[in-house]
């Protein structure tokens, strides 16, 4: 509604749960949290936890694509992924939301998205899911995946 081409992300503060609005040409700079008796930075050039009461939230209200890792603690693969999302995310920072979902603690947004092996990578963009991947993936692929769904070039 605005003529302003700044792209936003709402997420809510990991320490205190307010929901913030971020300009993700912003996230360089360690947006903090509008709660005042908060006041904490949100770092989203690093993989952002999404929960079940969560998840459904910041994707439909992402002006960029949303990379989501559905992972577990036990998960060998998961592990040696991290680090790939990781370096991903902080590269991309403010053109990609990389998000994680910790599968044990999220049954009901693993059981909506039919998440049968892990890792499963997907990429939503306007709140719809345009790519997936089930299995780790190297780096190169993971930049593969998310051109297929419009992200850099
Ligand atoms: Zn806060």
């Amino acid at each position: 509604m605005s003529n302003d081409t700044a792209r936003y992300v709402v997420v809510p503060c990991q320490f205190c749960d307010t929901r913030n609005k971020v300009n993700m040409e912003r996230v360089a700079h360690r947006p903090k949290c509008r709660n005042e008796e908060c006041g904490k930075p949100i770092l989203l050039d690093r993989p952002f936890p999404l929960r079940d009461d969560t998840f459904a939230d910041v994707i439909a209200n992402a002006d960029v694509p949303v990379l989501v890792d559905f992972y577990a603690d036990w998960c060998g693969p998961c592990k040696a992924m991290a680090p790939v999302l990781d370096a991903i995310a902080n590269e991309l920072a403010g053109r990609v939301l990389v998000a994680k979902v910790n599968t044990d603690a999220t049954p009901i947004i693993s059981q909506k998205h039919q998440i049968r092996s892990i890792p499963t990578l997907m990429v939503f963009r306007d709140g719809q899911q345009v790519a997936q991947q089930m299995g780790a993936l190297p780096r190169a692929q993971l930049l593969q995946l998310l051109q297929q769904a419009g992200v850099g070039g």
